[in-house]
């Protein structure tokens, strides 16, 4: 037979938590309707990063994806040519995939990159309804054309050789920049 603390007691202090939670700030989120902005290091898609004059960062070394512990990032790497031209240096990602329905945003792959190459954003609407579309392409993680870049392929445009681009020593931008190119990183 239960108790008078349970039959009267109990369902009062129970509707007392209701009472209380009533008057309390609602956590709940409006999402996708209202959107909050994240932590700005927040591990959202990749972007494979430009040079100030438009070429690619990546060199199609495949560290990042010896690094991921996913299997989720798949490379080919191919030559330039003074003709064709999409890198500094001798190589670039010709193919590049990032698999996001393998990915756990983990970030391996990013520290691994040697060219700061690989970056992350803060977006992270990566779901889809089909497999196929949550494989980017590189064409899908390559980082806007900004002010002043040329769209590869092109020659180098802001030194001589690879060195110029990878120790810095450049200051000018290029000769058909419009904007001053030079003075910014391409990696929004
Ligand atoms: S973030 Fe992690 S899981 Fe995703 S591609 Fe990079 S290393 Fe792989
Ligand atoms: S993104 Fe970086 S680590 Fe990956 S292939 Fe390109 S240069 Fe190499």
């Amino acid at each position: 037979m239960p108790t008078f603390k349970e039959q009267f007691w109990d369902p009062v202090a129970g509707f007392g938590v209701t009472f209380r939670t009533m008057f309390r700030k609602v956590v709940t989120e409006q999402y996708p309707f209202e959107k909050m902005p994240t932590a700005p290091r927040f591990h959202g898609r990749h972007q494979l990063n430009r040079w100030p004059d438009g070429l690619e960062k990546c060199i199609g070394c495949e560290l990042c994806a010896w690094a991921c512990p996913a299997d989720a990032i798949y490379v080919e790497g191919a030559s330039n040519t003074e003709d064709e031209r999409f890198s500094p240096g001798e190589r670039y990602g010709r193919v590049y995939q990032i698999n996001y329905l393998r990915c756990i945003l983990c970030g391996l792959c990013i520290e691994a990159c040697p060219t700061r190459a690989l970056t992350m954003t803060n977006e992270y609407e990566l779901a889809d309804n089909n497999r196929a579309d949550l494989i980017y392409e590189k064409s899908d993680l390559l980082a806007p054309l900004l002010p002043g870049m040329e769209q590869p392929p092109h020659p180098m445009l802001l030194g001589d050789d690879a060195e110029d681009y990878y120790r810095g020593t450049f200051s000018a931008p290029p000769p058909t920049a419009a904007g001053g190119a030079g003075a910014k990183e391409a990696t929004s």
